[in-house]
């Protein structure tokens, strides 16, 4: 249930109101508003509605949240999208485009240290770098694990790009809090409800992939999950879907973008370099994100492709990035918005 406010109701009256729900157990969020205050009741509807609270001081009235995800729902008093600074950039608001660039595994410290000077040199926002990968063979790569970590802030220290990284494990998240400017939560992880509720309590950003398999439902009520815990920086990201089609690696779900915007108040950022597994596809599908109203973009690029310990033939050769950066950040000009 969503308790709106009278404008101009007292602080005290707020403040009554918030007491009386969290009294029953549910869980309250109070979001003021340029006009009125919103109070966010999650959980017991039929007790909430039982309270009587259009007879308290200042309320105006009380509505029920219909979508079956309640944080991330625009139903939730945000009727502006939600927008949010990571180290000076700003995500999300409908004015930037992110661009996070960089390999899809952390290899070597040249190779890092090479790719980030090169996507910052082409206009990326962030950097990005897996430390500890996920990958459907045990027998594959998994990442260099910390001393990744210690070669992202090395290249975070060298070009000043923020670092966005994956967690994995529970047990990893001191260091990837320590190290990371924005925590990924991958794809499989999706619906690994016990990492989100960590990820939420870790203090940073949390750029969260749909699942291959998940709906948007599903992902918004994941997203539920990181934000409950009291941390609003969550940025989504569309990143393919499993259908029947197989000559792409996953179907990138473009229309998932323009519902998201409907539906939610996040962020919402498109990676083509997965849904494609083909780096020839990762242009023309960029230019669709940025055209179709994405904030931004998360891709892969290697230095040396060929090479790559995984996710190699999908990944945008470090040479061409600007080129393709310009490219991107001329589409999301369309739409009135720059670089972030
Ligand atoms: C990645 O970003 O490198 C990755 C593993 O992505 P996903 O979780 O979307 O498969
Ligand atoms: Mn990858």
């Amino acid at each position: 249930m969503m308790i709106v406010m009278q404008p101009g109701a007292a602080e005290t009256e707020v403040e009554a109101v918030r007491e009386r729900l969290a009294q029953t157990g549910v869980h309250v969020v109070v979001m003021p508003g340029e006009l009125t205050t919103a109070i966010g009741a999650i959980g017991d509807p039929e007790g909430v509605g039982e309270l009587g609270l259009e007879g308290m001081a200042g309320v105006d009235r009380v509505v029920p949240i219909s979508r079956p995800y309640k944080l991330a729902s625009s139903e939730l008093s945000h009727h502006e999208p939600s927008r949010f600074d990571i180290a000076g950039r700003t995500v999300g608001g409908g004015e930037t485009f992110c661009l996070i660039a960089g390999p899809c595994t952390v290899e070597s410290r040249e190779g890092t240290l090479a790719v980030a000077e090169a996507v910052r040199e082409g206009g990326a926002s962030m950097l990005r770098g897996g430390a500890y990968k996920p990958r459907t063979s045990p027998f594959a790569f998994k990442g260099l694990g910390a001393q990744a970590l210690e070669l992202l802030a090395e290249a975070r220290e060298a070009t000043g790009l923020p670092v966005v990284t994956e967690l994995l494990d529970s047990g990893h998240a001191e260091a990837i809090e320590a190290h990371a400017d924005v925590v990924q939560i991958g794809a499989r992880n999706m619906q690994n409800y016990a990492l989100l509720e960590v990820a939420g309590r870790l203090g940073r950003p949390v750029l969260l992939k749909r699942g291959l398999s998940s709906t948007l439902d599903e992902l918004l009520m994941a997203a539920d999950y990181i934000l409950k815990e009291g941390n609003e920086k969550v940025i989504l990201c569309e990143r393919g879907i499993r259908t029947f089609e197989t000559a792409t690696r996953f179907t990138l779900d473009l229309g998932a973008v323009p519902w998201l915007k409907l539906h939610t108040h996040l962020p919402v950022v498109v990676d083509p370099s997965h849904a494609a597994g083909d780096r020839r596809l990762v242009e023309p599908l960029s230019r669709g994100a940025a055209a179709v109203g994405a904030d931004g973009i998360i891709v892969e690029v290697h230095q040396d492709p060929e090479h790559a310990l995984c996710d190699g033939p999908q990944a945008l050769y470090a040479s061409g990035f600007a080129d393709y950066a310009g490219t991107v950040a001329a589409h999301a000009g369309l739409l009135g918005k720059r670089l972030a």
